[in-house]
């Protein structure tokens, strides 16, 4: 385990790539394709660069991230953030001849009950107070959009991003030589809210564990072959994964792949532009007509609940234009799971029993 401080251009080091004692992978690549790191190590020229538009929204994510520190500090963590021109850079071992590196985020510690704020604004390694009440462990700071927020939140990092517990038990092996509890902090990049996650040590150490598994694989590989470009580990994933569809190699790993679709097996006759087009323009039609008829329905229902409330009543009969009516109040009742709480009580194991995932597909016109 080694760390030292880097400059800012560690950031932007490749994924995977061989080093004089076998291979690196950067520590934020943990769940990555096993053959695109292959293919990022070997230098292979890339065929489906990132479109400028994802690009943008990776640079707000990171951008947002110190945004997340201060919305902590102002919730009474103790937080001590990376220096961005000067950030400490860990390295360790996974297996023989592979070692991950990156960059954590911060350390810190979550507020102490009935704790007042602390006011830090030293970086990472910096504020350490002797004596402090409060272990320093590694808080790994992510933003997301609504969909992922939600699934992280309810599922738990460790089923919707396990890559993401197993590079900060990384980084807690490398900066504190143990792992420790280690803290996910996201930001909802729709609602700008943010929540956060404590993994005890020792999932997160397990976390790890699974992580170094899969990627020892690649240093089978590379012991087995040298850092041969043409010869290539098994795909992770299949042209239909989003992991393939967003791959920087796609073409280069499966020519012809990017073209495939789903068949539903629903319309078979292809569809012109021209009928396109005046589908959605009947799609738009039918639209306005449900939000007037809407608004149409909530003034009919409001008249009749102030003549209910006129009546003193909770229900009463009404003669409709073709049969008698109950016109009554009903109440609804929501139940709310707090998801943190239960991700923090059960083992991953439990919660997917618990906490199941259904997937659906449907058409959005936005
Ligand atoms: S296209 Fe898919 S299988 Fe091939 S390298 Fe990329 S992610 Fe892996």
């Amino acid at each position: 385990m080694t760390t030292a401080h880097a400059s800012s251009d560690a950031f932007n080091r490749p994924a995977a790539r061989f080093t004089a004692d076998g291979l690196d992978i950067r520590a934020s690549a943990l769940g990555q394709c096993r053959r695109a790191l292959w293919y990022t190590a070997t230098e292979q020229p890339v065929t489906n660069p990132i479109p400028p538009e994802s690009l943008t929204l990776l640079e707000a994510g990171n951008a947002l991230e110190p945004v997340v520190v201060r919305a902590m500090r102002r919730s009474g963590w103790r937080v001590s953030p990376a220096d961005r021109d000067h950030p400490v850079s860990v390295s360790v071992e996974a297996t023989p001849g592979l070692t991950v590196t990156g960059h954590p985020d911060a350390t810190g510690s979550p507020p102490s009950a009935g704790g007042a704020p602390a006011a830090v604004e030293q970086f990472l390694f910096g504020d350490a107070e002797p004596n402090s009440p409060n272990e320093d462990i590694v808080i790994e700071v992510k933003t997301r959009g609504p969909e992922a927020f939600k699934r992280w939140r309810t599922l738990g990092a460790e089923r919707s991003h396990p890559e993401s517990v197993a590079q900060a038990a990384c980084y807690s092996l490398g900066l504190f030589g143990e792992c420790r509890d280690v803290m996910i902090a996201t930001l909802d990049t729709g609602s700008r809210t943010w929540d956060y996650e404590e993994i005890p040590a020792a999932r997160a150490e397990r976390a790890w564990r699974n992580a170094s598994v899969r990627i020892e694989a690649l240093a089978e590989h590379h012991a087995l072959n040298g850092p041969d470009p043409e010869a290539l580990p098994e795909r992770d994933f299949t042209a239909l994964d989003w992991q393939c569809k967003r791959c920087p190699y796609l073409n280069l790993c499966q020519p012809g792949g990017a073209g495939e679709t789903q068949d539903h097996g629903e319309q078979t006759e292809p569809v012109s532009d021209e009928q396109a087009r005046q589908a959605l323009r009947e799609y738009e039609q039918a639209q306005a007509r449900i939000k007037s008829l809407e608004a149409d329905k909530r003034g009919a229902l409001k008249t009749l609940q102030h003549w209910l409330q006129g009546k003193g009543e909770r229900k009463a009969r009404l003669e409709g234009s073709a049969k008698q009516r109950t016109v009554g109040m009903v109440q609804s009742r929501r139940y709310a799971v707090d998801h943190t709480r239960l991700n923090a009580l059960l083992e991953p194991e439990q919660r997917a029993e618990i906490v199941t995932e259904q997937v659906s597909e449907y058409l959005r016109v936005s």
